[in-house]
């Protein structure tokens, strides 16, 4: 008997009692190996004891404070360690409580720009389809997972989608990098034209495409030249870093491998590492002086922005990820990944790709290699591989369905920056006998 209401009525989740490191234990006393931290939250593992000390330091001081009264050293600190090595142009931090409402600020950030610049006309959100930008209804109406948006579209605002960058899908036999990221990008181009450039806001799309198409990153300059379509036009760009940002793909933030900085940068997931739920709008200076110089005011906010024992949480995540080198590891490690899932699953005959970057990795499961075709949704192959995983004590992130009549089941893999070769051997291994079971259920 509970009287949460879980996700999946009928399919209660097992019922967690601890952590450390990268390993749950249940109420029943099995243990899972984390190798998505959750939905690539987890970047430190669990029970970190630096984190574990500043939240306690934090709370014995001050638990909240509200940011219509006060600022904190943790909230101001944080923003500096941010902008300290954000793409060139970033500024300022809008300090949140997750990655829906750091989505939900970046729209409203774009709107008043330009009500505050005098252009008031431009009012349009382009996005992708196969994105995925949150639940709330702004971040719902942006992103381009139909399944999720179907029943809720008479709630939704207006937003328009173009194709993904995704060449495993979208790419054309004998098509060279470079010419498919020019037509790529060259969708939002005429896309925006259709629209009448001067009414268009801003673009917003996910440097390596996560939970709804399964690590999908970019080909060749298709980001320069999407960031180059946006300032012809003046359309702002929102690159929303959700979950590939904060050194998840082996640089801090992703765009940085693809040499541009966007207009507003969104953060979450890694940002505070699960110790506490934390999100943050990262904006350019630009932008930041249309507000200082025009009403003087963002026209926004919520009960607990800027909480300091979120910000605590940030801030010694972040540290810890710099003082340690993560990064190197997620890089060094992120390879290792990549070997064992091509020793695994290159020759397999049911997975299509093997694709992501530094410790953001998926499979995609086809029905037919040659063909591409996915498995048919009703079969609910990702879910199968889910219960399969958890039966042998590895926790991994499928998501599946047939959208837009292309995409397949794919699993996502994104373990804790601090995962070992003899870990990454342990969740293929585990992986790899998971998806055949599924297979054969
Ligand atoms: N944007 C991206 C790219 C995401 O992956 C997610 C969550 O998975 C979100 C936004 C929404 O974040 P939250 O679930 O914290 O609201």
């Amino acid at each position: 008997m509970t009287r949460l209401l879980h996700r999946s009525i009928h399919t209660p989740p097992r019922h967690a009692v601890s952590a450390q490191g990268l390993r749950f234990t249940d109420s029943e006393g099995h243990q899972y190996i984390d190798a998505s931290g959750g939905a690539a939250v987890s970047c430190l593992g669990h029970a970190h004891p630096d984190v574990i000390a500043a939240l306690h330091d934090q709370l014995d001081r001050l638990a909240y404070a509200h940011t219509g009264f006060f600022t904190t050293d943790v909230a101001e600190e944080l923003a500096e360690t941010l902008i300290a090595d954000a793409p060139d142009g970033l500024s300022h931090v809008y300090l949140l409580s997750g990655g829906s409402e750091a989505i939900e600020a970046a729209l409203k950030m774009a709107r008043q720009y330009f009500t505050e610049t005098g252009q008031p006309q431009r009012r349009h959100i382009i996005a992708r389809r196969q994105s995925y930008h949150g639940n709330t209804l702004g971040a719902l109406a942006t992103g381009g997972n139909e399944w999720r948006r179907a029943q809720f579209k008479p709630l939704l605002m207006e937003a328009h989608h173009i194709a993904p960058c995704f060449a495993y899908r979208e790419q054309h036999e004998g098509e060279t990098d470079t010419d498919y990221a020019a037509r790529a990008a060259g969708e939002l181009e005429a896309k925006i034209l259709e629209l009448g450039a001067d009414t268009v806001a801003a673009f917003v799309a996910e440097p390596v495409v996560g939970a709804t198409a399964g690590a999908v990153p970019a080909v060749g300059d298709y980001f320069k030249r999407i960031r180059a379509i946006c300032d012809k036009y003046g359309v702002l760009l929102i690159l929303d870093e959700v979950m590939c940002g904060m050194g998840r793909t082996g640089s801090l933030y992703a765009c940085e491998q693809d040499g541009i900085s966007p207009d507003l940068l969104t953060i979450a997931k890694g940002l505070g590492g699960g110790y506490q739920p934390i999100g943050a709008t990262l904006l350019s200076a630009k932008i930041y002086e249309a507000f200082a110089q025009g009403s003087g005011f963002f026209q926004h906010g919520h009960t607990y922005m800027g909480h300091p024992m979120a910000a605590a949480a940030g801030l010694a995540v972040q540290k810890v990820i710099r003082r340690d080198n993560l990064l190197a590891n997620v890089q060094a490690m992120g390879a290792e990944l990549r070997t064992q899932l091509h020793a695994a699953f290159g020759q397999h005959a049911h997975v299509g790709d093997i694709r992501g970057k530094g410790l953001f990795q998926a499979i995609e499961l086809v029905a037919d290699r040659q063909t591409k075709a996915p498995f048919d949704p009703a079969h609910k192959l990702h879910a199968r591989i889910k219960s399969e995983a958890l039966a042998r004590g590895l926790m991994v992130y499928p998501m599946g369905g047939t959208i837009d009549g292309v995409r397949g089941d794919h699993v996502l893999l994104a373990p804790p920056f601090i995962v070992t070769p003899s870990d990454v051997t342990e969740i293929v291994g585990r992986l790899s006998e998971a998806v055949d079971a599924a297979l054969q259920s």
